[in-house]
């Protein structure tokens, strides 16, 4: 959706890329999420060969990609990664563990965020292509997440995984705002803008059901308490307005 026109993208802006993905969070999405998810950010950093390698394959749906960012100790705090790339020779050797990759047992490549220069910190974080298949990198264990069960969540692991110079994602030392400016855009949209989506299905859903569920000889949805949740829900939905802000507990007692 988001990527150029001139990659074979759909050029969307940020609204209306959230408006799609709302969309999506009201259905049971587990494939598009797959399609959107399978192309992750940074790739928009390729140059030269790569661009036909990885770039253009993946807008097209050819391939799938996925990212290594998250580490055991390293979450919200990216910068804190222990995987490293030391040079040899031309090329690079990788080590390190991944968690939580969404679909890393399923897609063809991932791209890997690792310390290629520990005295330059943020600065010193470089991402690699590494391909499925490639000696030393391999699942360690799927981990099963609380919710979108459609998708595989797994850890990866890295040992002495060699790749070569035309393997390195856009320049040396970018590595770490790659991945942020991407997660930033995510997380508006695939994280935030789905979430709505799914709480505005939610609601519908309670409202059905408390229209249909029958106790002491009438639907539940007539008794003050069940009104009150679905009210108090319906108000919570973000894209009602500025006015109902989340939490603004006065407003809502007013309303
Ligand atoms: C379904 C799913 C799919 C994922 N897919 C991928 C993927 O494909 N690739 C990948 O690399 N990663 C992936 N992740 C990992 C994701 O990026 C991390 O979960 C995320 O960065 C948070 O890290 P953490 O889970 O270690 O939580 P932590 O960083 O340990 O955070 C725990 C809690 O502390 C809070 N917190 C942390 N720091 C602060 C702070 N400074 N101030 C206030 N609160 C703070 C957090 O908001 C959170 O509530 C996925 C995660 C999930 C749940």
């Amino acid at each position: 959706m988001t990527y150029p026109r001139d990659v074979g993208g759909g050029g969307l802006g940020t609204i209306d890329s959230c408006l799609v993905e709302e969309q999506c969070g009201w259905t049971s999405d587990a494939l598009v999420r797959r399609a959107f998810g399978a192309i992750p950010g940074p790739i928009i950093h390729c140059q030269g060969e790569q661009r036909e390698r990885y770039l253009l394959p993946a807008v097209r749906g050819d391939i799938d990609v996925g990212l290594g960012m998250t580490e055991p100790a390293a979450g919200s705090d990216a910068a804190a990664i222990r995987t490293t790339a030391k040079r040899d020779g031309e090329g690079w050797i990788i080590n390190g563990t991944k968690h939580f990759i969404t679909d890393g047992d399923f897609v063809d490549t991932v791209i890997i965020s690792a310390v290629t220069d520990p005295e330059k910190g943020a600065k010193g974080i470089s991402t690699f292509f590494v391909d499925k298949g490639t000696p030393g990198f391999r699942v360690a264990r799927v981990q099963h997440m609380m919710g979108m069960r459609g998708l595989n969540h797994d850890e990866l692991s890295l040992e002495d995984v060699r790749v070569g110079p035309e393997q390195l994602l856009g320049q040396e030392g970018a590595g770490l705002s790659q991945m942020l400016s991407f997660v930033n855009a995510y997380r508006l949209g695939g994280v935030g803008a789905r979430a709505v989506g799914m709480a505005s299905r939610v609601l519908a859903l309670a409202t059905d059901y408390a229209q249909q569920r029958k106790q002491f000889g009438k639907p539940i949805g007539e008794f003050q308490m069940i009104q009150e949740k679905l009210a108090d829900r319906h108000l919570r939905r973000p894209h009602d307005g500025a006015e109902h802000r989340l939490g603004d507990r006065s407003r809502q007692g007013s309303a």
